[in-house]
């Protein structure tokens, strides 16, 4: 037999392609279905789904039933009841070209073999829900999950005002209806602003903060969402008609809440007019599409197309490309952050972009700069995807003028003109000047004054900013020395505040080593790290004379963090301000302090990421009083990863690679209450 070995190695190359391609794909989906926190665009998203595709069916003997291009998506979470559809709950084909509409119109009437009638509406950018109605009033509300079966939300979907409880008129007994939940981008804003302002990660955009909203474990807390819903789809065995058009505006009258933005199309010119005008109007829209959803009018002509694995044969979405504005460079900031990081952002000429006004852009770092070739005074492309600050994705050459000049990484910090390095294989620059530059003494006060470390209260970063002009804080110590008489005359301060916060002052005497030295801001030393070197050295004339390899076996502590312990009790400026810090009366000698409950997570290293109902402290207190470790980042010792929301998607890849037990929040209080 002939067996020819360069296809034996195509194959297998084609093999590992559609192999990496799936995972990628399901990591992605996890990410966005279930910690909301998407880290790819959808049009990066939809781009990989169709090479699958297209994989898949040149070489239909790696055909898998689990491959995320046959499956939905899924957002169950095992923290809500699991309820059946009655109707499969599926996705939609999508394309982002107008002949691939033609196409779509072409099959649907070859497959009824007819002309079709079809209805055009708005793709709304939430999570979709399932609504149960039975004799007029809602009785269950379940999420997609993965199209068979989803998650029981219905307590926190009661609290959604744009959703009746109760329905009026003539309405059949029994009936599903189906929409979407959204945040409107004015709400959006001022949810993000409060949830900052209450010591929370923000949401990157309306879609997650919807989603995340809707599985939330405490309905008073839905309740206070800003959460609306509108209604697309009605489903059941005796619906008024065989229009859905014409089911939409019954569905209306007996008080669902329709979308406005529908219209009932003769042909593809139709479709397309109404595709181009909301590709331009969506910009005008107080909520975001993100595309719109071609529809069979006739319900009958929809039995007779049927479903693929994944999607209906009677719709197609069409979906718009993430929204684009020009504006002008105005200039380029190199901000120096606490950690001497150099982070250059675009300030441009204002520009509407996707709900909100636009002034800056992410420049991430001196490559991407350079990639882009980016001159002063540009005509730039900015793009807003998924992130809170958009991007800047291209130039406009042509709109070049002949005087702006290249736009270069500075090599010396803008800030106190340091030199500024680049560790190989780091994107970002540093200022190594810890000691003397400016924003990074700022940026350590704020960290030391911050809740998590000394819990100084009453200090904002613009007194800050004003105690270190006025010459009356240069470092951490200082604060020590403030007197009432040098805080009451400043701006916006007066004697009340004042005493306040020299009382705050004070008080974060009593604050544990463990949070002195999270406080005092060594580089890669955060909270848990803080902890370990606390509980292993006792005090900080051992941590001080700690060698390398005496630090390298303390738990969670590795080469890089050792070394930079090292580093900063090697400068003579940084064991000075202990000295003062100790001579004010700050802890630093671990005491004792550990409530113990049970031993039933003895031996345990725990991971924690993302939010959840009870604050992170208490359940790292929860932790530690059963005898478990805290441990900041996952390795293969870790046993358990609590998973909150919005966690972060490089620990959740770590621990699915590593086969870390991941676990609720739930199920975390379930073990240690068993
Ligand atoms: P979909 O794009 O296939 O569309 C189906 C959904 O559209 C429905 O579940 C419904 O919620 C919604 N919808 C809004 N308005 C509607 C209307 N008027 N009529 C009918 N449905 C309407 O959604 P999907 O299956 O959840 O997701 C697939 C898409 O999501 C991908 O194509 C991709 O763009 C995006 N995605 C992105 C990532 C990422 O990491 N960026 C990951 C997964 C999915």
């Amino acid at each position: 037999m002939y067996f020819d070995i360069g296809i034996f190695f195509n194959k297998m190359e084609t093999l590992q392609k559609i192999k990496t391609l799936r995972d990628e794909l399901n990591l992605f989906n996890y990410q966005y279905y279930i910690l909301n926190n998407p880290t790819v665009s959808d049009f990066e998203y939809d781009k990989k789904m169709t090479e699958l595709i297209s994989l898949e069916a040149k070489f239909p003997e790696y055909f898998d039933p689990a491959s995320p291009s046959v499956r939905v998506g899924s957002d169950i979470n095992r923290d809500f009841k699991q309820i059946p559809h009655k109707y499969q709950m599926l996705s939609l084909g999508n394309t982002y070209s107008a002949s691939e509409i033609k196409d779509f119109c072409n099959r649907v009437e070859k497959l009824v073999n007819q002309q079709v009638k079809y209805v055009c509406e708005l793709k709304f950018d939430g999570a979709a829900i399932s609504l149960i109605y039975k004799n007029g009033l809602l009785e269950t509300a379940v999420t997609r999950g993965d199209g068979q079966v989803g998650d029981d939300v219905t307590e926190n979907v009661k609290t959604i005002k744009s959703i009746p409880i109760a329905l009026t008129g003539d309405f059949p007994q029994q009936f599903e209806m189906r929409g979407e939940i959204y945040i409107s981008h004015k709400n959006f804003e001022t949810f993000n602003v409060e949830r900052v302002n209450s010591g929370e990660e923000a949401f990157a955009n309306p879609r997650n903060a919807a989603a995340g909203s809707l599985k939330n474990r405490n309905s008073a807390t839905v309740a206070k969402r800003p959460l609306e819903c509108f209604l697309y789809q009605i489903l059941g065995d005796n619906l008024p008609s065989d229009s859905h058009f014409e089911n939409l505006q019954k569905a209306f009258q007996w008080g669902l809440r329709i979308s406005p933005y529908i219209k009932k199309c003769q042909s593809f010119e139709d479709i397309i007019e109404f595709v181009d005008e909301w590709d331009d109007k969506r910009k005008t829209l107080p909520f975001d599409i993100d595309g719109v959803v071609i529809k069979v009018d006739s319900l009958s002509m929809r039995d007779e197309m049927g479903f693929t694995s994944k999607s209906p044969r009677w719709a197609i979405a069409y979906k718009f490309k993430a929204e684009e504005a020009k504006t002008r460079l105005l200039s380029v900031d190199f901000q120096v952050g606490r950690t001497g990081a150099v982070t250059p952002v675009a300030n441009l000429e204002p520009v509407h972009l996707a709900g909100t006004t636009v002034k800056r852009a992410s420049l991430h770092n001196a490559d991407i700069i350079a990639s882009l070739n980016l001159h002063y005074n540009d005509m730039v492309i900015v793009e807003k995807g998924g992130e809170i600050i958009p991007k800047i994705t291209g130039i406009d050459t042509t709109k070049r003028s002949v005087d702006g000049k290249i736009v270069e990484f500075p090599h010396n910090c803008p800030e106190c003109n340091t030199p500024l390095l680049r560790t190989e294989g780091e994107a970002a620059h540093y200022c190594p000047n810890d000691i003397d530059c400016p924003p990074q003494i700022k940026g350590k006060i704020e960290h030391f004054i911050s809740r998590k470390a000394m819990n100084i209260e009453g200090l904002g970063s613009e007194t800050i900013a004003l105690l270190y002009e006025k010459n009356l804080v240069q470092n951490v110590a200082d604060l020590y020395k403030l007197t009432t008489y040098q805080l009451s005359p400043l701006e916006r301060l007066g004697e009340k505040s004042a005493k306040n916060i020299i009382n705050s002052i004070e008080t974060s005497k009593s604050v544990p080593f463990a949070r002195v030295l999270f406080a005092l801001g060594i580089r890669f030393v955060g909270e848990t790290v803080a902890k370990q070197l606390a509980k292993a050295t006792k005090n900080i004339e051992n941590l001080s004379n700690a060698s390398f390899e005496k630090l390298i076996e303390i738990e969670e502590i590795g080469d890089k963090i050792a070394q930079s312990i090292i580093n900063y009790f090697s400068n003579e400026k940084n064991i000075t301000l202990i000295q003062s810090l100790q001579t004010a009366g700050l802890k630093f000698e671990e005491e004792d302090s550990a409530v113990f409950v049970s031993d039933k997570l003895k031996g345990k290293s725990i991971v924690i990421s993302g939010t959840f109902s009870r604050s992170r402290d208490e359940i790292k207190a929860l932790i530690e009083e059963h005898g478990g470790k805290n441990v900041s980042s996952i390795s293969n010792k870790t046993d358990y990863l609590i998973a909150g929301e919005n966690m972060g998607p490089a620990k959740l890849e770590k621990a699915q690679k590593l086969n870390i037990n991941i676990i609720s929040e739930n199920q975390f209080i379930n073990i240690i209450e068993d």
